[in-house]
C-alpha cells in the first residue's frame, strides 16, 4: 500500500512574515500521509525550522527547482549540497514553469533528477502536456518522452524511491482540474512506464487542486497525493487537501 503524499508549491510568492504566520495556523491534526513544504529558498532553514517545531511526523520540506552542477562558477545557481544544507528532503525537478519560462529541455531535467538522485534527496519529477498536445491527442507521447529522458540518463533503478508529478499545463493556475477520469489514465500510463518500481512510485496530481476536488482525484487507484499550487498558499485549504489523501 503507497503512502499518500500532499505538497504545497508556493512558487514566487511569500515572506519571511508569511511563513510564519502559516506555520502557526498549519493544522494537521488527523492527516495521515506525508506532508511537504516548498517555499522559495530563502525561506528553506525558516520552513524546516518552524515545521520541525510544530512536531508533526512525516513533514518536510523541499525546494522548487537546483543546479544540475555540483558547484562552480554558477551565478545565481543552487546545488543539491545546499538544500541538503538547508533541512531539503524533496526537490521538484521539471515543472512546466521552468520548462516553458527558462526553456528546461527534457535532457536538463534529466540532469537535474540524477544530480537530486545521486546526492540522497527525492526528485519530484514534474511531467504533462499543454493543451495544444491534448487537443492532438499527443498526451501519452508527451509524457513518454519526459519519463523516457530521465530513464535514458539515470537508468536501472532511476525511479524507486522517486516521486513523480502528473501535472497538466493547462490545469495550473487556470482553476480548470482534469476529470478523476483523465488523471487516472494518465497516472496508470505512467506507473505501467515506470515498469518494476511502479507499483511502489508515489504518483501526484498537480492542476488547480483545492479542498473541493481533492477527494475525488484521491479516490482513483494511481493518485497517490497532490502537489498543490494557488490553494497551498492559505494554510486552513491546504489542510484540508492533507486530510483528503
Ligand atoms: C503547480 O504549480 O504545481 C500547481 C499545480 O499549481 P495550481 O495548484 O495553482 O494549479
Amino acid at each position: 500500500m503507497r503512502k499518500t503524499l500532499v505538497a504545497a508549491n508556493w512558487k514566487m510568492n511569500g515572506s519571511r512574515e508569511f511563513a510564519e504566520a502559516f506555520f502557526k495556523a498549519l493544522d494537521l491534526q488527523g492527516v495521515s500521509g506525508d506532508v511537504a513544504i516548498f517555499p522559495p529558498f530563502p525561506y528553506l532553514p525558516l520552513a524546516a525550522s518552524l515545521l520541525q517545531n510544530a512536531g508533526y511526523e512525516r513533514t518536510f520540506v523541499g525546494a522548487q527547482n537546483v543546479s544540475q552542477q555540483a558547484e562552480g562558477a554558477l551565478t545565481g545557481e543552487v546545488s543539491v549540497s545546499m538544500l541538503k544544507d538547508c533541512g531539503a528532503h524533496y526537490v521538484i525537478v521539471g515543472h512546466s514553469e521552468r520548462r516553458s519560462f527558462y526553456a528546461e529541455s527534457n535532457t536538463l531535467v534529466a540532469q537535474k533528477f540524477l544530480a537530486v538522485k545521486e546526492s540522497g534527496l527525492v526528485p519530484v519529477l514534474c511531467v504533462g502536456e499543454t493543451l495544444e498536445e491534448r487537443e492532438a491527442s499527443k498526451t501519452l507521447d508527451v509524457i513518454a518522452a519526459q519519463l523516457d529522458a530521465v530513464f535514458a540518463l539515470a537508468g536501472g533503478d532511476c525511479w524507486s524511491g522517486a516521486v513523480i508529478a502528473y501535472e497538466p499545463v493547462w490545469a495550473i493556475g487556470t482553476g480548470k482540474t482534469a476529470t478523476p477520469e483523465q488523471a487516472q489514465k494518465v497516472h496508470e500510463f505512467i506507473r505501467a512506464r515506470l515498469g518494476a518500481a511502479g507499483p511502489q512510485v508515489q504518483i501526484l496530481y498537480g492542476g488547480s487542486v483545492k479542498s473541493a476536488n481533492a477527494a475525488s482525484l484521491f479516490e482513483q487507484p494511481d493518485i497517490d497525493g497532490a502537489l498543490v499550487g494557488g490553494a497551498s498558499l492559505d494554510a486552513r485549504e491546504f489542510a484540508e487537501i492533507c486530510r483528503a489523501a
